[in-house]
């Protein structure tokens, strides 16, 4: 057997060729669709590297496809937590975040407090969103995020028999109180996202895709690797609940960037929240809130 010529020429040529034929498996994959998605974060071992999961409530909204072009251009993934009446009205924009790559998960029908609804009520809020969400993505939620992270003991039972496994997160940044202050909600992501944190974010705000659209760059100086919850966590027992409902003491794990490095945004005020629909069917329920939050 003929030695190959084991000098850096010939290092150089099998690189470039290894590269090519990579690109071209890819391309092919891509054209065929045997390979949906080529994220990075497909490999990331969050157990060696940096991690954060990023998640997003109570879309789909009209401010959901610009905060999914951010995300796909820094090569970012996220987890969506839907909600079904929202999916139902609007199945195109689900597939839209399951199709560039993000996890999709089960934000309940239309977002009642699942500790007050009438326990016969619960199984329906979370099948019918499962239901619509498969119907718009082809995909069957296995997480689910309980309205306002309230759940309990008889509803986690029901959860647990449709396969849902609960997420809750480690840092509230508030967003949806901060609207009109960003800074407020950029301080608390700076001092409390540490390695491996959950992240509770609002889609339902132009404002927060803002904050996202400037904070990844930090993230990214910081090393962090932006997955989905799975990626982060790896399968959840159906009827689990991970996180709680309220922000630790600071971890000041980040280090902030130079202004100078942050995007700037357009000049233009944000429109104002993406409402969920009210809850005109059960009594003595709305739909999260005034101000429609987590
Ligand atoms: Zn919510």
């Amino acid at each position: 057997m003929p030695r190959r010529p084991d000098n850096l020429a010939w290092r150089y040529w099998r690189t470039v060729a290894g590269a090519a034929a990579a690109a071209v498996v890819v391309t092919t994959g891509a054209l065929t669709g045997h390979i949906r998605f080529a994220h990075a974060n497909d490999v990331v071992d969050c157990a060696q590297v940096k991690c954060v999961a990023l998640t997003f409530d109570d879309g789909p909204t009209p401010y959901t496809d610009r905060l999914l072009d951010i995300l796909t251009a820094n090569n970012a993934q996220a987890t969506f937590f839907e909600i079904g009446n929202k999916v139902a009205a609007n199945p195109a924009g689900a597939k839209r975040v399951v199709d560039a790559g993000m996890e999709i998960g089960n934000h309940t029908w239309e977002h009642p407090n699942m500790t007050t609804l009438p326990p016969s009520d619960v199984p329906d809020q979370l099948s019918k969103a499962n239901a619509a969400i498969a119907a718009a993505t082809g995909v069957t939620p296995r997480l689910w995020r309980p309205p306002g992270g309230l759940t309990d003991a008889g509803v986690d039972e029901q959860a647990a028999k449709i396969g849902l496994a609960g997420i809750l997160w480690d840092v509230i940044p508030y967003d949806w109180i901060n609207d009109s202050d960003t800074a407020a909600s950029r301080y608390l992501l700076m001092t409390q996202i540490k390695p491996s944190s959950v992240v509770l974010l609002h889609d339902t705000y132009s404002s927060t895709v803002d904050l996202v659209y400037q904070f990844i760059p930090v993230l990214k100086a910081n090393n962090y690797h932006l997955v989905t919850v799975s990626q982060l966590l790896g399968q959840r027992a159906p009827g689990s609940v991970y996180g709680s409902r309220e922000n630790g003491p600071p971890a000041d794990d980040l280090h902030d960037i130079p202004v100078a490095k942050i995007p700037s945004l357009p000049n233009t005020p944000s429109p104002k929240p993406m409402p969920n629909f009210p809850i005109t069917d059960v009594a003595g329920q709305n739909s999260g809130g005034s101000s429609n939050g987590n």
